[in-house]
């Protein structure tokens, strides 16, 4: 039901679902489900349910959800005529932004194959810097893509996280941890759901992770409780810098250029400083050793540092007493913890009887580990400041040596990827072009500011802006800069504007009540601004009411689905994994499922991907195109990994094979490929698995990926907005931010709005979570899970509620700068007393969600966003300037009886 994608079995009577089960068969949650997962009956017969085509009534204001019934037929002819103008013009002006589907490689094609650059799914707003952050510093990420190796660990660290994410794969493996006795610690502002089940919970104020990251990572250094044989051989550490200031290469890494770089786009040619000849050598070179610490001079008289010397000069001032006041952390326990963490990955080692080979061609008798494991998410993610957050902590991982060992972080195929992956975008606005497909991703990674979406002028392609100078590496796209922008018409206005399954209006923007009259505002010629809006999702969200027209989407429990390793598997540590959903019941009334939406429309307009060389249709419809469909014509690849071959005998390559969805049903739904035992660790420079993934299409290249402390890609942008880099330069105005922002070395510093707000004024953090018991807006509609929550409260310490006068479960005023919004107290010890928090997307918008005029979800409930903003003052959007990661939880508050 939800994006933890566990596996359920349906019970029927009477063709009608009956009961819902785990399935105890499933790799993921082994039979275990979660109360919204059992609750899916009440989602299938929910009386918000959307179960025909609609269009705005002629005369009608948006908003007012004043609708006709329309048929498919007339709903596919309009956007058919619509969307031919459009790409046959300028394919820029549609747009498709989808929220937490689990479709993106078939939203993207779509949207690649029609020409547009403007497309994304909800990453920009929710998680990017996570993403982003983790795979810029060590090839990999969390969750879908990897995670805590919980099994072996000894001490597991949870930052940020939300009191159930990655729901129940996560939940067993913590329970079984503490079992096994391993000590649980979490940081982060409120004390629930996981936080609540650590040995130890550390208090933190939000948007101050970074500083206490760093202050960890400097006590590893300081104490030298860093794995030296790790950090040397598998991250850029003993890399020597170019550190001349005057050198046009300054900041970048030295390289023999005499040497063969092997693989021009990912270098390997760079030099270590060896100890034992005492001269540069060539990175990795048999039997050198480099040296971490110190200050050289190449022979031809360049000064060169190691990498790792400049790091530990960056941490040498972020003491535990530096983080102490940001953080609220006492110092006295930021080091017992570097500590535990240092001692436990030395003295705690775990060896497994495991032959490997090195991409260097060294061969190692054993895997060895240190079981220290982390996991964060969005707590870390969500603010201005997230991406060298998130940065600090890849580095503090990698200091301890966790990276794809046993008891640390490990990879989930078909990461990892090499830094930063291979996937690119356009790099100018000559690569959209009517009739014609977007020439690259509209999603991409850049490795040099040559990679940015940008005009001549250095500025954006995108609606969005991503890719721009503003957000260079917003590698999700920025969701929450849609709407404002093309109202603005900056950088440019839309035609039309497709979202699926998003609640822009209401829980899904950072800006509630700007946002719907955006959406309502008319230009000086009496039209909308943004002319046409398209909502397709299976609820009556607060957004339907504001479009144009409305495509009902079907439940999960009516349709094909795919989780797929060309967009976010299932895959465990040990091997590829992906999964089908196949429906139980037939869609209810008219609804239909997206993809078939997209293949439709696809099919209608002749994108090439799915028509034949006459312009025929060449997909009868979605489960026709999962099973036939190949990245590129006789590539053997599709969206599913499993039973390919004629007869279903190969596995990850081969070609479509029809009775493919059958072999999925017959096989609980999903498909397994575990790795040998030589595959499964250190897969950054294991051999055996590089050359295993190239074989099987899951990586281009087999260059080992060194772990990115310092960061040669953050250094080319900030060469740039110095204007030492020999090509593109930013725009004067965003050059001092680029160059503050692209720090090769990870950095501290307050989020932009907290800079931009009165903290004497207003000085409370204020955040929000999704409930456990419902996952995000589409459970409030759920007449079960409404026994659990119907209206929410703002969760106050008692300290800070006295302060406030504000009585436990009294009416109460939350204001920030931007608005206020009143709501119920609730007193609690389970949140630090600078902080306030609520859960998302409970309250809600009367007339919505088809809730009765009286639901507490009106009367009671609140949604914080009232008080949040998506702009900063000044005008410039409330993101993070590296990804473009939306600043959710950087919004400061005060409280006031109501
Ligand atoms: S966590 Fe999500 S996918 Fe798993 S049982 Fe619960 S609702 Fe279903």
């Amino acid at each position: 039901m939800c994006a933890c994608r566990c596996g359920i079995r349906v019970h029927l009577r009477d063709g009608k679902p009956s009961y819902i089960e785990g399935n105890p068969e499933h790799p993921l949650n082994k039979g275990v489900i979660c109360a919204k997962g059992a609750s899916g009956l009440m989602k299938q017969n929910s009386p918000a349910r959307l179960t025909r085509p609609l269009r705005r009534k002629a005369g009608a204001e948006r908003g007012a959800g004043e609708f006709e019934p329309i048929s498919w037929d007339e709903a596919f002819a309009m956007l058919e005529q619509r969307l031919a103008r459009i790409r046959g013009t300028d394919p820029k002006k549609f747009a498709l932004f989808t929220g937490r589907d689990q479709m993106q490689a078939l939203t993207g094609l779509f949207a690649r194959q029609f020409g547009t650059p403007n497309y994304a799914a909800h990453g920009g707003f929710c998680s990017v810097n996570m993403a982003a952050g983790m795979i810029y510093t060590i090839g990999g990420s969390f969750w879908e893509f990897g995670g805590p190796d919980l099994e072996r660990a000894k001490l597991f660290v949870m930052l940020g996280t939300a009191e159930d994410h990655h729901s129940n794969p996560l939940k067993i493996a913590i329970s079984k941890f503490k079992r096994d006795g391993g000590r649980f610690v979490s940081i982060n502002p409120v004390r629930t759901g996981y936080s609540a089940i650590a040995d130890e919970w550390i208090p933190i104020r939000p948007g101050t992770d970074g500083a206490l990251l760093l202050a960890l990572n400097q006590e590893i250094v300081a104490q030298g409780l860093f794995d030296r044989e790790f950090v040397a051989r598998y991250t850029n550490g003993g890399q020597l810098v170019i550190t001349d200031a005057a050198s046009p290469r300054h900041g970048l890494l030295a390289t023999d250029e005499d040497a063969d770089p092997v693989n021009p786009l990912y270098p390997q040619n760079q030099l270590w400083w060896d100890r034992h000849s005492n001269r540069a050598v060539a990175t990795h070179t048999p039997g050198a050793d480099p040296r971490l610490f110190g200050d050289y001079t190449l022979p031809d008289g360049t000064r060169v540092q190691p990498a790792f010397q400049l790091l530990a000069e960056r941490l040498r001032a972020h003491t535990p007493e530096w983080a102490q006041e940001i953080t609220g952390v006492p110092a006295a326990t930021i080091r017992r913890l570097a500590h535990e963490m240092g001692i436990t990955a030395r003295d705690e080692k775990i060896e497994l009887p495991i032959a490997w080979t090195d991409c260097w061609g060294n061969e190692h008798q054993t895997v060895t580990g240190n079981p220290v494991a982390f996991h964060a998410m969005r707590g870390l993610a969500a603010h201005s400041n997230g991406f060298h957050t998130v940065r600090s902590l890849g580095i503090l991982m990698s200091l301890l040596g966790t990276i794809d060992r046993p008891g640390g972080f490990r990879h989930k195929p078909p990461f990892p990827r090499a830094i930063p992956p291979s996937a690119k975008t356009p790099t100018g606005p000559e690569g959209v072009q009517p009739d014609t497909p977007l020439a690259g991703l509209a999603l991409g990674w850049p490795g040099s500011p040559e990679d940015l979406f940008v005009d001549d002028e250095g500025g954006p392609v995108r609606i969005d802006k991503g890719f721009s100078w503003e957000y260079p590496l917003s590698v999700h796209g920025l969701m929450h800069n849609v709407i404002t922008n093309a109202w603005r018409g900056d950088p440019y206005r839309l035609d039309t504007l497709m979202i699926f399954m998003a609640n822009m209006a209401w829980n899904s923007t950072m800006n509630t009540d700007q946002v719907r009259k955006m959406l309502n505002d008319r230009g000086a010629d009496g039209e909308y601004r943004i002319p046409f809006l398209v909502v397709c999702d299976a609820f009556q969200s607060e957004t339907v009411a504001f479009a144009d027209l409305v495509l009902p989407d079907t439940t999960y429990l009516e349709r094909h689905d795919v989780m797929s390793m060309l967009d976010r598997p299932i895959s465990e540590f040990d091997g590829p994994v992906d999964s089908v959903r196949v429906p139980v019941v037939p869609p209810t009334g008219e609804c239909k499922p997206f993809q078939e939406v997209l293949i439709e429309l696809a099919s209608r307009l002749k994108l090439p991907a799915f028509v034949d060389a006459n312009g025929a249709r060449k997909y009868r419809d979605y489960p026709d195109f999962i099973v036939r469909h190949e990245t590129e014509p006789g590539s053997g690849i599709g969206f599913l990994a499993g039973w390919r071959g004629a007869d279903g005998s190969k596995s990850l390559l081969g070609e479509p094979n029809p009775d493919q969805w059958q072999r999925y049903a017959e096989n609980n739904c999903v498909f397994k490929h575990e790795l040998p035992p030589s595959y499964r660790y250190m897969r950054n420079w294991n051999r055996g698995y590089m050359e295993w993934a190239q074989r099987h299409r899951l990586r281009r290249w087999g260059d080992p990926i060194l772990v990115h402390l310092y960061s040669e890609v953050l250094q080319k942008f900030r060469l740039a907005a110095q204007d030492k880099w020999p090509g593109r330069r930013p725009p004067a105005h965003l050059a001092k931010r680029v160059e503050t922002h692209f720090d090769p070395l990870p950095f501290y510093s307050q989020p932009l709005e907290v800079q931009a707000t009165n903290t004497q004024r207003y000085p409370l953090a204020a955040i929000t979570q999704r409930p456990m018991a419902m996952y995000h807006s589409w459970d409030s509609q759920n007449a079960w899970l409404r026994q659990i929550h119907t209206h929410n409260y703002l969760f106050v310490n008692p300290r800070t509620a006295a302060a406030a006068g504000v009585a436990d479960g009294a009416w109460m005023w939350v204001e920030s700068p931007w608005g206020r919004v009143r709501c119920m107290s609730r007193h609690s010890e389970a949140v630090e007393p600078g902080t306030v928090w609520t859960w998302n997307a409970i309250g809600k918008s009367p007339g919505a969600w088809g809730l009765a005029p009286d639901a507490n979800e009106f009367t009671r409930g609140f949604i914080l966003n009232h008080v949040i903003s998506d702009t900063l003052p000044g005008g410039t959007s409330n993101s993070d300037p590296v990804t473009g990661q939306a600043g959710w939880y950087d919004v400061r508050v005060r409280l006031s009886p109501a």
